[in-house]
């Protein structure tokens, strides 16, 4: 299959557009959440029909292969669509070799153990596609802004994760980070609507008007971390995501394309088999 990748009009991939190069600054204040890259809504729906078709090829292939691991984590403020973006890529997976980790408060065994416990335990294994909602980075985030460790504690973390996360690509998995990126007053609307859907409102809880109001703790949380964990061997992707149908478009290819350079393949027959007649 011709690895081409997807791109957008001037030639470009929105991988390489929304790649935060490691080493590289994050002003998140400034960052555009509603940025389209020149993509039309209109045509939407196409684009991300066509992206969830190469990602049920790729992954039919991967699953077959059962040579690759593929970690696909994402992170995001309260409603900036971590369940919408899960929901919208996993339509395109086999059920079956697609494993969901959300992480929750850690429970009194998993703080029992070090913060990497709880989710070296859920990795893919070989053929899997894992899906981390939310993950080892609250352990720099969350945990910063409540001051849930001291700042000598959770510093060290930076290099731990990204030592971690290095012999794990080193042994074979695939790791693609995307950090979702809403702004503060679409957080309020997406909350509001929260509290005047009622098909919504168990989602919401005044603990999150709480949060909200650590907005810019979490911004600059946020910045450090992905500035201190955006490596080569496992990039983040800081995906624009106030509109719903770009985010979804955005992280369906940057997969797709992440998945491609994997080249999974069926793997040839078993001796003798080829030629089989079956009667
Ligand atoms: P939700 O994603 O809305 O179901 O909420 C999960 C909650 O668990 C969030 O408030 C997270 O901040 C919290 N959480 C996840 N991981 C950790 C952690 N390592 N330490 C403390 N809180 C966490
Ligand atoms: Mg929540």
């Amino acid at each position: 299959m011709a690895r081409t990748g997807s791109k957008n009009g001037d030639g470009s991939s929105l991988r390489a557009l929304l790649r935060i190069a490691p080493g590289s600054k994050v002003d998140l204040g400034s960052f555009d959440c509603g940025a389209t890259f020149g993509r039309e809504k209109a045509k939407a729906a196409d684009e991300i029909a066509a992206g969830q078709t190469r990602l049920a090829d790729l992954h039919d292939r991967l699953w077959a292969e059962a040579k690759h691991a593929v970690l696909v984590v994402v992170q995001g403020i309260d409603a900036a669509g971590k369940d919408g973006t899960i929901h919208s890529i996993m339509g395109a997976f086999n059920p079956q070799g697609t494993p969901v980790s959300s992480f929750k408060v850690p429970s009194p065994l998993e703080l029992a153990h070090d913060y990497l416990w709880r989710v070296h335990a859920r990795l893919p294994g070989k053929g899997e596609i894992g899906v981390f909602n939310r993950s080892h980075y609250e352990d720099v985030l969350v945990v910063r802004v409540h001051g849930l460790v001291p700042p000598e504690r959770w510093r060290l973390r930076y290099r731990q994760i990204n030592d971690w996360e290095r012999m794990l690509t080193e042994e074979g998995l695939t790791i693609v980070k995307f950090f979702l990126a809403i702004d503060r007053d679409e957080q309020r609307v997406r909350f509001q609507e929260r509290v005047d859907d009622p098909k919504k409102r168990w989602k919401f809880s005044l603990a999150d008007l709480e949060e909200r109001k650590r907005w810019d703790e979490y911004r600059v949380a946020f910045e450090d971390c992905l500035e201190e964990t955006s490596t080569k061997w496992a990039p983040w992707h800081l995906i624009p995501a106030n509109r719903n149908w770009f985010r979804n478009l955005a992280v369906s290819e940057i997969l797709a394309d992440a998945l491609e350079d994997l080249d999974p393949q069926y793997p040839p027959a078993a001796e003798g088999v080829e030629d089989t007649i079956v009667e």
